[in-house]
């Protein structure tokens, strides 16, 4: 063991933390690193060194270029330790404890995704890629990852440097972007595009050494007077020319179709002053126009209206010597800072919040608002309840075996990805592999799975299916489905059905069925035949009762005296004395019944609703089962009445109490409709305690006419008193 290498490793690293980084747990890194050595310890890179220098640079990387606190150093040092050794995310875990270990089960289950897929669709990889990210660690630390696997690149064989490079700049370096990691981006960028194009690489790298002199030798004079009055003014600052970028070149040549030197001839400088006063950067711009020319149109503000990510400078343009146009930016050093480091930096800079909590939730919401609102448009800042990124937390992305990517809701089953994918894959879906395990087909997939189906020609859709698809394909592909199918086993149990009607020389219509079939609990004539199809009811039964009936047809409306009520008896007997009601004011034969929610009796105001099969239901005008009837097909509504007498009539009521005994109803509507052919036009009875009480509404000629009824009814046995009601 080379003690003394490590020592002096793990002393460079506590150096550059403590001075990058707000507070350093030292014990906590030192533990991280000898964990890591340890691990690693046996592992030898593809550049022949040993493997745990990877993750030391790494860690070297997010001290140094992305600064933001000790758990992503100390997770850096561990981030290929559950990959690559015999440790596993459970040893971390137990170790430094859940922030830590969730931060590098996040990393690893990144590379893994990577490993296992080509990138193909770049945009919905970075979302992918988000969408697995809880802690905003966990990217920052891929960042860091990936730059030194590019800086290493050259020891992978030539495919995997290809492959690499690609998912580099489709992927990394937006991201790096538009976290605000300016430095980061640039240098995943060259690297990317020096394995991905290397011949223009070398030509823009010859190019820009040949001109190096010439170009540093004009920025020197540029810079001399505007150094000079700086330091008149007491300023300190820095002032250098601006490193062009390998790849910004490449583009600007290939977007714009420009030569080189045009490109080439854009020179740049760039101020940085060491003052917290933003002022100070107006003063300097000040200045600088008056030695030089400025453009107007050219200048940009972005210190009072900063950028998305955080980015503050003045952006200016002025005709330098030889009329050359000469690009100059002026900011502070903390801008600086923000500037190459992005969320790391702003983390630093922004001190005058009170708490840290309070500054961790403006800082996520900050880097929230930069993907959900990539454009340039102003937004209102909304503070998070919580720590946790979830960024399309909404959205899952799960592959197909052949790595396509689809994009799901939260909580998507194989079915909806079934669907997703085909819709004769989801009706045919027998069974769904994750990852390459069986899994039951309404577990929810997550991020980053894939997901294989298999089909049968045999399966078919299930109605429980429903219950668990998320998607709208899914639902409504599987409802249409479960419907036809429903529509095909009517028609065939109909057919059934009327085949043996055949057989057994039946004549029977759908109405009189239907008043069959009721005694079996089918609802309507859909349902007999969906029951049928399925054998549920065995429709040889159904016509052997069918036939006994017709031979012993039912007596009509025979009236159990012993057993019904008065209230029942009487509404039967009134109900035949009208005989019948009349349907749109013309009575006719028409097949009716009686409702019996509300059991309306002649004289009450009533209204008709067309059944299936079973003619017109009377209902009470006021009836409360009507009323929802009527609301949800009104045009089921019909007409009725009960029929009008000839002849002038005068309604009457007669208030009537007395005994409840067997046979009273009988001989008081006997007593009436002997009597003239007395309507009788509405009942109102109450019978308690086999005493009864009513009135009965009569239609009557004229008051002689009511006094012989009434004189009638007195005389039935039973009853105590019979008298003319005036209201
Ligand atoms: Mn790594």
């Amino acid at each position: 063991m080379k003690n003394g290498i490590y020592k002096k490793k793990l002393d460079d690293l506590l150096v550059i933390c403590r001075k990058n980084l707000r507070t350093v747990n030292e014990d906590l890194i030192r533990k991280a690193f000898e964990f890591s050595v340890e691990a690693h310890k046996n592992d030898i890179r593809a550049s022949g060194d040993p493997f745990f220098n990877h993750p030391y640079e790494v860690a070297m990387v997010v001290a140094k270029e992305i600064p933001l606190d000790d758990v992503s150093v100390a997770s850096a040092l561990l981030h290929d330790v559950a990959e690559d050794t015999v440790f596993t995310i459970k040893d971390i875990r137990q170790e430094f404890g859940s922030t830590i270990a969730d931060i590098v089960d996040g990393a690893t289950k990144i590379s893994d995704i990577f490993k296992s897929h080509e990138v193909t669709q770049a945009e919905s990889y970075r979302k992918l890629l988000l969408s697995m990210v809880n802690d905003i660690r966990v990217i920052l630390l891929k960042f860091a990852d990936r730059l030194h696997n590019m800086r290493t690149l050259e020891y992978l064989p030539k495919e995997r440097q290809l492959r690499m490079a690609k998912e580099t700049l489709d992927i990394y370096a937006p991201f790096a972007h538009r976290f605000g990691l300016a430095k980061i981006k640039w240098e995943l960028e060259d690297l990317a595009f020096k394995y991905l194009h290397p011949q223009e690489y070398e030509q823009i790298a010859h190019k820009l050494k040949s001109r190096r002199k010439e170009r540093e030798s004009y920025i020197r004079k540029f810079v001399q007077p505007v150094e000079k009055r700086l330091h008149d003014e007491g300023m300190t600052f820095e002032i250098e020319g601006r490193p062009k970028h390998f790849f910004s070149i490449y583009n600007k040549m290939v977007n714009r179709n420009k030569p080189f030197d045009e490109v080439y001839d854009l020179f740049a400088v760039r101020i940085v002053l060491d003052t917290e006063n933003i002022n100070d950067c107006f003063t300097v711009y000040g200045i600088l126009s008056s030695i030089y020319i400025p453009i107007p149109e050219r200048f940009k503000n972005y210190i009072s209206v900063p950028k998305k990510n955080g980015y503050q400078s003045i952006h200016a343009t002025v005709v330098g010597p030889e009329g050359k146009m000469v690009e100059v930016q002026i900011r502070t050093r903390g801008m600086h800072e923000i500037a190459e480091k992005g969320v790391a930096a702003h983390w630093k800079y922004k001190e005058n919040l009170s708490t840290l909590d309070e500054e961790l939730e403006n800082w996520i919401s900050w880097v929230r608002e930069i993907f959900e609102h990539a454009d340039e448009e102003a937004v209102d800042k909304q503070l998070l309840e919580s720590f946790k990124l979830n960024l399309y937390q909404d959205e899952i992305y799960v592959f197909t075996p052949k790595g396509e990517l689809k994009i799901l809701p939260q909580g998507a089953t194989p079915v909806d990805f079934a669907f997703a994918v085909h819709s004769n894959i989801g009706f045919h879906c027998l069974s769904a592999k994750v990852n390459g395990r069986i899994v039951s087909l309404d577990t929810p997939v997550r991020s980053g799975d894939q997901v294989e189906i298999i089909t049968s020609k045999h399966q078919m859709p299930k109605a429980d299916w429903e219950q668990f698809v998320v998607t709208h394909k899914a639902k409504s592909q599987i409802r249409k489905w479960i419907k036809e199918e429903e529509r095909k086993a009517i028609a065939n149990g109909r057919e059934l059905w009327e085949k043996k009607l055949k057989k057994a020389k039946l004549h029977i219509n759908d109405d009189d069925l239907m008043k069959y079939v009721h005694e079996f609990k089918v609802g309507d004539l859909r349902d007999f035949f969906l029951k049928i199809q399925r054998e549920e009811i065995n429709p040889d039964a159904v016509v052997q009762e069918i036939e006994l009936k017709m031979k012993h047809p039912r007596q009509e409306a025979v009236v159990d005296e012993q057993n019904d009520g008065i209230f029942n008896r009487f509404i039967s007997t009134a109900r035949n004395l009208t005989s019948g009601i009349t349907l749109f004011g013309t009575r006719d034969n028409f097949l009716h019944s009686f409702a019996k929610c509300c059991n309306p009796i002649p004289g009450d105001e009533i209204v008709g609703y067309v059944t299936k099969g079973e003619g017109v239901k009377v209902h009470l005008k006021l009836c409360k089962n009507l009323q929802s009837l009527m609301a949800s097909d009104p045009s089921r509504i019909v007409d009725v009445g009960w029929p009008v007498t000839n002849g002038v009539e005068y309604a009457s009521a007669v208030r009537i109490s007395g005994e409840d005994r067997t046979g009273m109803l009988n001989d008081i509507t006997h007593s009436i409709s002997t009597y003239q052919n007395t309507n009788i036009r509405g009942v109102k009875i109450d019978a308690k305690d086999s005493l009864f009480e009513g009135t009965i509404m009569l239609g009557v000629k004229n008051t002689e006419h009511l006094d012989r009824i009434i004189e009638k009814l007195r005389k039935i046995k039973g009853v105590f008193r019979a008298e003319r009601l005036v209201e």
